[in-house]
């Protein structure tokens, strides 16, 4: 199955195109697994093995949010040896995904106290590596789908795989506004229903940011908790669709504000206000709330796909319903990066164990594994 390159790396024999990430990993001490047929060794071994290697992975996980790492975690109980490629700052967010940028998780099961989003995510990873899955921290480039093996390109160089799972979610997007990075986190949310709940917000007045479905879904949320909700327009209708807009005006809890756009977030610890401008008039003003919460839309991350398989106009991952499958025979998608209506952690792992389900039953039925 190809040429076999062997380098030795402290202690272990690698393909050359490994070498780089094989060398970082050892130097931290991470789990090192090569080729589809290898054996997973702690870097705590210093025996000079040799390992075997096939150049065409079985399946390839790319993205290390809840839904990588589920995949990972049932490829590689699956004896599927998964490769993922966690990212290196890809889509402006680190490793381990979006719930790296959050603090408290109360949401997945399993927690009933709650606990930090870097820390879930720290857990994910060291369960998928236990699992038997090889995580290297770097950005996938490209993909070329056009014929089966797969091929992925990183920095460090070309891979090869059967089948693929898409798992690189979606960035929410955001203003910058000026107080945005100082108090982002400290009443500034670009996720309701994941913070919406917080006692920082509750009875307060709360100000939302769009004129989509989400902002409306995501106001009309917010109504449980804060005194009143308002809803920053820039323009003078809402682009959510005709049920959710009769439902959102038939609200008393919600303020709109037309033509209005935010200019900046007030508050010294916490937020206190957002300063509004008239887009029509120039007016400003400062509307006084405990919470900002954006709801402009997200970007998924597919831009490295370069239009190979199916999206839908704003760019998710078309997938079957149902199922992970996507247009391309082989490639599989998971998690917020095909999914814009639920964006949740526990649904976002729920599709990741789909998908390395539906990786196995393909390799079985071609008789790979
Ligand atoms: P993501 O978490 O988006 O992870 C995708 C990963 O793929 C990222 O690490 C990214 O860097 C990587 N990646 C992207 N492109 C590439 C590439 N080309 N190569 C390699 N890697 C790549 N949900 C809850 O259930 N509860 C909460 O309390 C909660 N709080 C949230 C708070 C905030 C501030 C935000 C933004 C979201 C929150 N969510 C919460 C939503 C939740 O984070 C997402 O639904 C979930 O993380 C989606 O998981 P995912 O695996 O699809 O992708
Ligand atoms: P969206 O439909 O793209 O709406 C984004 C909203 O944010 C628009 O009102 C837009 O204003 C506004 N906006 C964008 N950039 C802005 C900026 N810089 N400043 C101020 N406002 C800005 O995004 P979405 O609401 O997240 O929905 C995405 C998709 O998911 C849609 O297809 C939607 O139907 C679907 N969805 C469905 C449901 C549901 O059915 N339950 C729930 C959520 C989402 P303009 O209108 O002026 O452009």
């Amino acid at each position: 199955m190809g040429e076999v390159f062997e380098r030795r790396v402290q202690g272990f024999r690698v393909s050359s195109v490994r070498v780089a990430k094989a060398r970082l990993q050892a130097s931290i001490g991470l789990v090192l697994v090569v080729g589809s047929g290898g054996i997973a060794l702690p870097h705590s071994s210093n025996s000079s093995i040799l390992v075997a290697m096939s150049i065409v992975e079985n399946v390839i996980i790319i993205g290390s949010g809840p839904a990588g790492h589920t995949a990972a975690i049932y490829a590689g109980r699956a004896n599927l040896n998964p490769l993922m490629f966690e990212g290196f700052m890809a889509g402006g967010v680190a490793a381990g995904g979006q719930l790296t940028t959050t603090t408290e998780i109360e949401n997945f099961p399993g927690f009933p106290q709650g606990l930090a989003g870097p820390e879930l995510m720290d857990r994910m990873r060291e369960q998928s590596i236990h699992c038997g899955a090889r995580v290297e921290t770097e950005t996938v480039a490209s993909v070329d789908l056009s014929k089966r093996p797969f091929k992925v390109v990183t920095d460090s160089g070309e891979f090869l795989a059967r089948t693929l799972i898409l798992a690189t979610g979606a960035t929410a997007k955001r203003l910058q506004l000026p107080g945005e990075d100082r108090l982002w986190q400290r009443g500034i949310s670009a996720c309701a229903v994941c913070d919406g709940a917080l006692p920082l917000f509750r009875n307060k007045p709360l100000v939302v940011i769009g004129g989509g479905d989400t902002a409306c879904e995501e106001a009309t949320y917010l109504t449980k908790f804060g005194s009143t909700v308002h809803l920053l327009v820039r323009r003078d209708v809402l682009r959510a669709s005709k049920a959710m807009q009769d439902r959102i005006k038939a609200n008393p809890k919600i303020v709109f504000h037309w033509y209005t756009e935010a200019v900046e977030v007030v508050g010294e610890k916490v937020v206190s206000g957002v300063k509004v401008r008239n887009n029509q008039t120039g007016a400003m003003e400062v509307i006084e709330a405990a919470g900002l919460f954006y709801a402009i839309g997200h970007e998924p991350n597919t831009t490295f796909l370069e239009g190979q398989l199916d999206v839908d106009e704003t760019g998710y991952v078309k997938t079957v319903p149902g199922t992970s499958r996507t247009s391309v025979v082989g490639v599989f998608a998971a998690g917020d990066v095909q999914d814009k209506v639920y964006r949740q952690a526990v649904t976002a792992a729920g599709s990741g164990c789909m998908a390395a389900l539906e990786v196995e039953r393909f390799l079985s039925e071609e008789g790979v594994h």
